[in-house]
């Protein structure tokens, strides 16, 4: 899937944060849009899902029918899109373009297949992966968490296994960060994004 849209309108390069579901990913992000509000921006997905109590519509996702969803991949809406768990999800190219016209780095917060597709089209993303230290505290973050039914934790915990190989898959992520202590973990992200964080401030600055 070739895109140029996106890279014509690109500054910093965008980041992809990926991982399975519980790992612990927006709570990392989270902390990094609250540290660098004025550096990093959120892409805005669309799901057919549900929201969970406390998610607001256009802030954490775009909430849309199959229906909606469809039409708008055949209209070629859509830098990547996949079915997880479920349900769909995925990246237009309106929520990564709004966060490139602010000048800030943007990140996406995608699945596996997400990462394979972003990777056939010229966005050029840095590519982290969020993994827990093991699949039973994966198991005991998700259940904690409460916002899924059993046989949605059970579909999650499926696709975790599989997703915690691909993340040992050679030259696929810039880095692995397994989130075990949560402050730990935040530093690594840093570290990570430094480089990043820096050119974005140079710019401000200089602008
Ligand atoms: P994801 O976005 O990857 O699905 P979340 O950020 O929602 O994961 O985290 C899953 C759950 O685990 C949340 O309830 C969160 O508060 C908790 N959590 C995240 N990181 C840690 C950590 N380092 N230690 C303990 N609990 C954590
Ligand atoms: P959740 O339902 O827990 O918010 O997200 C489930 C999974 O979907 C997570 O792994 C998350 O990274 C992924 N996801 C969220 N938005 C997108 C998207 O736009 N595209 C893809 N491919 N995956 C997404």
């Amino acid at each position: 899937m070739r895109d140029s849209t996106t890279k014509a309108m690109a500054g910093p390069r965008p980041v992809v944060l990926s991982g399975p579901s519980g790992a612990g990913k927006s709570t990392l992000l989270k902390k990094l849009m609250k540290e660098y509000d004025s550096v990093f921006g959120f892409s805005v997905s669309h799901t057919t899902r549900n929201p969970r109590p406390g998610e607001e519509n256009g802030r954490d996702y775009h909430y849309v029918t199959r229906e909606v969803m469809q039409r708008g991949i055949d209209n070629g809406e859509f830098i990547e899109n996949a079915e997880f768990s479920g349900n769909m999800y995925g990246t237009s190219k309106a929520a990564v373009q709004d966060v490139q016209a602010r000048n800030l780095i943007c990140i996406l917060d995608i699945d596996m297949q997400g990462v394979r597709n972003i990777k056939t089209t010229d966005l050029n993303p840095i590519y982290i992966s969020i993994q827990p230290p093991s699949m039973a505290v994966l198991e005991k973050r998700l259940r904690d968490r409460k916002t899924e039914s059993e046989e949605n934790l059970q579909k999650r915990l499926k696709a975790a296994e599989v997703d915690m190989e691909f993340s040992k898959e050679p030259g696929v992520f810039d880095a692995v960060i397994v989130n075990d202590n949560l402050e730990d973990a935040y530093g690594q992200l840093k570290h990570a994004l430094l480089e990043e964080i820096n050119l974005v401030k140079k710019i401000k600055v200089s602008s």
